[in-house]
């Protein structure tokens, strides 16, 4: 059984209840924990210490995951009684993880995210000048990342011998959900912009659907600024001038990069945390690993995690507390009490171990600081950040005429030279009398058929498109795509899949070859 209770824990802190003893059991609220792996059990150790004296009245579940777990052979790292305890609680207060090295594991926090929907990643990427180091003083962003879709949803294939594949897919409902939560957290926490980056001049399906719904969703927002940045250019800016965005919300793999980039432009990526919410369950965590090389000599910085457990506190309504303890926090940063990853002999008074990094943000708890800018959450209900997009329902598309027009066959095919025109030879012939023509030959998406460039490289994985053999933009019928695969199948050719071409109200649902 890996829960243990808060009473079974071996942790030395006081209870909660013994550190607010006004607490009524209707203001108590159940969380899991994690204590992790590596520096996890200590930072966590001191972050729960500074949660109980800011009188956050939590319960605790303790649970195993990581290193232990993956030990027994569980090759996702994560037993049924911890997920039990999750979907019990829907906040979970995770510290960092060791992954295995080799194969055969799962990521935690992939498996984690998404068995609970968890869809928005929500990072902010603050810079404390001059109490920590940073090239850009005012930097104060927070990157929205979408964290279910994408390429990772982990579909990939090994479809030839040369071309493996990896869908990307994206759905109008989570580009939504992701969006609204973007505006919904700008709005709460009195943001003034969000910033969409897609690149959506080169995949106009999938990120051009993620901007069109974040331009329909924006004017919902007038008071609230928008713009947008394909991808590379912003993520250029961003590194470059970070002051001049505010929130960025984006793609999964892209929210990935970015907020890594977006952290450690702060002047630390030790002190940055972030929150993964889902529509019922929450996870609250530091942006660094379990940083093995220092575990168990009491110097970690419990920063992050800190900052983690006030994106907690404001999810679970304790707006209060969650003021008490980012202004503590912030006051020990400026009273220049540092643990040794950020004590510089300029801006540090003390350098401190972790419980005692822990002990001097309690002294200061109801403190505010003076230098840095104070927070304040009891006004702007930024708990609503975290809870409003998923109670918002999704707009209702009306169900669009879906025609279906053709049919990419995509081939494994390595004949000598690999001529296009050698195998359009042979696809026109098994098309005959099928109801479908040959369109097109693509390999990597240009056109080598008809007329290619001899200069073109091709591999073994070729995309052959056909569409009606009446008239132009007529429909097909799946059977007459049966009919075809057939006989491509009985003329010796290897189809390794299809991709059906389909209108949508008369807009074309896929995209061009280069050169068609
Ligand atoms: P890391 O973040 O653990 O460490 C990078 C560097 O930062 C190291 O020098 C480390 O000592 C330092 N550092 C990190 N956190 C610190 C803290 N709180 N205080 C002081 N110094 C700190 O990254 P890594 O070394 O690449 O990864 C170590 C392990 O953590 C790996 O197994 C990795 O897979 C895992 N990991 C887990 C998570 C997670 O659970 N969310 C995230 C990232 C990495």
């Amino acid at each position: 059984m890996s829960i243990i209770t808060r009473d079974a824990s071996n942790m030395s802190q006081p209870s909660s209840a013994a550190s607010s003893p006004s607490a009524s059991p209707a203001t108590r609220t159940a969380i899991t924990v994690a204590r992790g792996d590596g520096i996890g059990p200590e930072i966590m150790q001191a972050a729960l210490r500074v949660l109980d004296a800011c009188g956050a009245d939590l319960d605790y579940e303790f649970v195993e995951i990581g290193e232990k777990v993956y030990a027994k052979g569980v090759s996702a790292g994560i037993e049924e009684a911890t997920w039990k305890s999750l979907r019990r609680t829907g906040v979970f207060l995770k510290a960092p993880i060791t992954t295995p090295q080799g194969g055969g594991f799962k990521s935690l926090n992939v498996t984690i995210r998404k068995t609970l929907g968890l869809y928005a990643n929500v990072r902010p990427c603050v810079a404390y000048h001059p109490f920590v180091q940073s090239r850009f003083p005012a930097m104060d962003v927070v990157i929205v990342r979408e964290n279910e879709e994408d390429t990772y949803a982990g579909i990939e294939h090994r479809q030839t011998n040369e071309v493996v594949q990896c869908l990307k897919l994206i759905s109008r409902p989570g580009c939504e959900k992701i969006v609204r939560h973007a505006f919904e957290y700008a709005r709460a926490s009195g943001r003034k912009k969000v910033t969409c980056f897609t690149k959506d001049n080169i995949m106009k399906a999938t990120d051009g659907l993620f901007r069109q719904v974040f331009n329909e969703i924006a004017v919902e927002y007038p008071e609230i600024e928008n713009d947008h940045w394909i991808i590379d250019i912003g993520a250029a800016k961003l590194a470059d001038s970070p002051e001049e965005f505010d929130v960025i919300v984006t793609l999964n793999l892209y929210g990935d990069i970015i907020s890594d980039i977006a952290a450690q432009i702060t002047g630390s990526v030790g002190l940055g945390g972030s929150a993964n919410i889902g529509e019922r369950c929450a996870m609250f965590e530091a942006i660094h690993g379990s940083a093995p090389m220092i575990a168990g000599q009491g110097v970690a910085n419990p920063s992050g995690l800190l900052l983690a457990a006030v994106q907690m506190l404001l999810h679970v309504g304790k707006p209060a507390p969650a003021t008490k303890l980012h202004n503590a926090w912030l006051r020990t940063l400026e009273d220049g009490v540092h643990t040794a990853d950020i004590y510089d002999s300029q801006h540090s008074h003390e350098k401190v171990g972790t419980q005692a990094f822990a002990e001097a943000v309690i002294a200061r708890v109801g403190q505010q600081p003076q230098k840095l800018q104070a927070v304040s959450y009891e006004a702007a209900s930024a708990a609503g950040a975290n809870s409003a997009s998923a109670k918002k329902p999704a707009t209702p598309a009306a169900k669009p005429v879906k025609l279906l027009v053709g049919v990419d066959v995509f081939l494994d095919w390595d004949q000598p030279g690999r001529n296009a025109d050698e195998l359009a030879k042979q696809l026109a012939a098994a098309a005959d009398n099928t109801g479908l023509k040959l369109k097109m030959i693509t390999n990597r998406g240009v056109k080598v058929w008809p007329g290619g460039f001899p200069e073109t490289f091709c591999t073994d994985h070729w995309r052959c498109r056909f569409i009606s053999a009446g008239e132009a933009g007529g429909t097909v019928s799946h059977g007459a795509i049966l009919a075809l695969l057939t006989k491509v199948a009985s003329a010796g050719l290897d189809f390794i899949k299809t991709e059906h071409l389909c209108t949508f109200d008369g807009k074309l649902g896929y995209s061009l070859g280069q050169g068609e």
